[in-house]
């Protein structure tokens, strides 16, 4: 069935005799047959969402629907992939066209020629149903990947393959309840713009840890949680994400460029393959797939990009791994969509976004969460989510912020003065929060201290006394402390500048364990501690802030995770220092 172009508006194309097609349903518009969707039908005359540049388009053209709506393929190959939007592979298309990207190009996301090495989880005679797990297939080093029976699909296995096959070659016949014979391939096809589906979901509480420590001890996430980072220009919203992307405890990372800067997204391609996995020691790539909608490309494939993204995360999850997703930034998405709202002549809302920005926003973050996955063995997985939102001009009572932040539970809040005094990651520990800390405490005194709660909680309330000190001293100066203000002063120093300030860029600062995390705010509260303990004892305000040891503990960052036993050297001299003051300090008052 064919329909004909009547208007063309930027990546907005209206056409006619389009009664048969239905609402997201992709099309290929004119002779270059580009890629476009449905996005409103009134009677035969529909909205086209162009994901290419249309300039040259004009009335009279053919507008054909594929009759599928908008779809990403999933199977093995997704890993260390890099694609556009809507799942074109750029490095393929680069491979064989160049740089620029030829309008109306079809190359399959997976490629039909690899063969992968298909290693059977089921027998002839198996009853399987949707999400039982019929193979694996070692994809990277580090990714195994699990072949799914696919959504609607329920039977008893006739045939079973082992060895090499591509991911249109069947490995599995399944016969139907209704006697009808299916065959499988490794390949599976699903809509972008609903969520995949999943048996149960269950209350997040167990951390994503970073390697960041202000995230992972101020304001951690959970595994399945979603957490926003809002921070105006240059205040390290990428750096923040780069550095989930590269840190995070997750087994398979979905990074959606989106948007932002074509340069940033560069770093993430020379960075990652070169960067190596803590644990496995393999390149960080082997774990990701990156989506590139940088802001030199199509506006509209920048709005697809986050259902792309977050449908292969669901894919993954649905194998029963702990997936994390980030998209940088969400802004520039929710300003394509206020884009192609305008040109529709919808009611606009508040600053001119859509009256559904909220709900869409919400639809994307509420794909995120720990889940039952289908399948027989009762297997979990979990997406977290974490998206970075550029508020103009840094104000965050714009929608987009403010729709965000009613829908996560993580805040990290990039403070522009911060960032100026060089403090990063700039996340303001006072304005920042996190809804998981609690239900994350009992994993966190089993697996890091149990006294962890009391240390997080001191650390925090030491640097919350810091603002208002500081407050004081700005209305009658710092003479005006008592001597144990004075030492809470030096130690809310000490947490920021040893503690929370890190650089991502320092070969070993750039990652924390939670062991190191918890031997570092120890090593300062013990300080802090210690220092009341002298005080109170008769000694000297300045020999105790002029501790030797405490070059020490602000070098502890450098400190690297096989040499922690140094961290107990810096306690025990801490301690022999502090003792030896409260000893002469209390001869001296005595
Ligand atoms: P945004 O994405 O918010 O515009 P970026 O993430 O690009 O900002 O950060 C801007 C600059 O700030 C970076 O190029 C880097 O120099 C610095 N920066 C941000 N975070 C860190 C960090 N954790 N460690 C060191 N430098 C950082
Ligand atoms: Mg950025």
């Amino acid at each position: 069935m064919q329909g004909k172009i009547v208007k063309v508006s930027g990546p907005l194309v209206i056409a006619e005799g389009m009664a048969d097609v239905k609402m997201f349903d992709v099309v290929r518009v004119s002779d270059k047959r580009l890629i476009g969707e449905v996005i409103e039908l009134r009677g035969d005359r529909a909205s086209i969402q162009v994901y290419e540049e249309t300039a040259g388009l004009g009335p009279g053209e053919p507008v054909e629907s594929t009759g599928a709506p908008l779809s990403v393929e999933l199977g093995p190959g997704l890993i260390e992939s890099i694609y556009d939007g809507i799942q074109r592979p750029l490095t393929t298309i680069r491979d064989t066209v160049g740089d620029r990207i030829p309008r109306g190009i079809e190359v399959p996301a997976l490629d039909r020629n690899k063969k992968w090495d298909f290693v059977p989880r089921v027998k002839v005679g198996d009853y399987v149903t949707t999400g039982d797990i019929i193979g694996v297939v070692q994809e990277t080093t580090i990714v195994e990947h699990r072949i799914m029976v696919p959504a609607g699909i329920e039977g008893t296995v006739e045939w079973i393959y082992q060895g090499e096959a591509t991911v249109v070659e069947p490995v599995a016949r399944v016969k139907l309840k209704d006697g009808t014979v299916k065959e499988l391939t490794m390949l599976q096809k699903t809509p972008v713009r609903i969520g995949r589906r999943y048996k149960e979901k269950l209350a997040p509480n167990i951390p994503m840890l970073t390697g960041q420590r202000v995230i992972d001890t101020f304001f951690p996430v959970a595994k399945g949680g979603v957490a926003a980072v809002p921070g105006p220009f240059g205040s390290g919203k990428t750096v923040v994400q780069h550095q989930l992307a590269k840190w995070a405890d997750a087994d398979i990372i979905v990074y959606v460029g989106c948007g932002e800067r074509g340069n940033e997204m560069t770093d993430v391609l020379m960075e990652f393959p070169v960067l190596k996995d803590p644990k496995s020691g393999e390149p960080l790539m082997k774990r990701t797939v990156l989506i590139a909608n940088t802001s030199d490309m199509p506006v509209a494939a920048r709005e697809a990009s986050i259902y792309t993204g977050i449908t292969i995360a669901e894919y993954f999850r649905d194998m029963g791994y702990s997936v994390a997703i980030m998209a940088d930034s969400t802004s520039r998405w929710a300003e394509a969509l206020r884009e192609m709202s305008g040109r529709l002549e919808e009611m606009p809302g508040e600053e001119g976004y859509p009256a559904y920005l909220a709900s869409r926003l919400a639809e994307f973050y509420e794909r995120a969460g720990r889940v039952v996955c289908l399948g027989s063995d009762g297997r979990e997985g979990a997406i977290t989510a974490i998206g970075a939102v550029s508020p103009p001009g840094g104000d965050i009572s714009e929608p987009v912020t403010q729709s965000t932040l009613r829908i996560v539970k993580v805040f990290w809040g990039l403070d522009a003065a911060l960032a100026y005094r060089r403090h990063f990651p700039a996340i303001n520990w006072l304005l920042s929060y996190s809804l998981y800390t609690d239900r994350l405490s009992e994993w966190m005194e089993q697996n890091v201290a149990n006294d962890w709660d009391e240390v997080r909680l001191e650390a925090m309330r030491i640097l919350q006394e810091e603002s208002e000190l500081e407050e004081i001293v700005r209305l009658v100066g710092v003479d005006a402390l008592s001597l144990k203000d004075r030492i809470t002063l030096e130690t809310a120093k000490s947490i920021r500048e040893d503690y929370l300030h890190q650089n991502a860029f320092h070969e070993v600062d750039t990652y924390t364990s939670m062991k190191k995390q918890y031997k570092m705010i120890k090593l300062i509260l013990e300080f802090h501690h210690g220092a009341q303990r002298a005080l109170e004892a008769g000694a000297e305000f300045s020999s105790i802030i002029s501790f030797p040891v405490r070059e020490r503990i602000g070098r502890a960052k450098y400190v690297p995770e096989t040499e922690l036993d140094t961290l107990d050297e810096i306690m025990q001299e801490l301690q022999e220092q502090i003792n030896s003051l409260t000893q002469e300090g209390g001869l001296q008052y005595a």
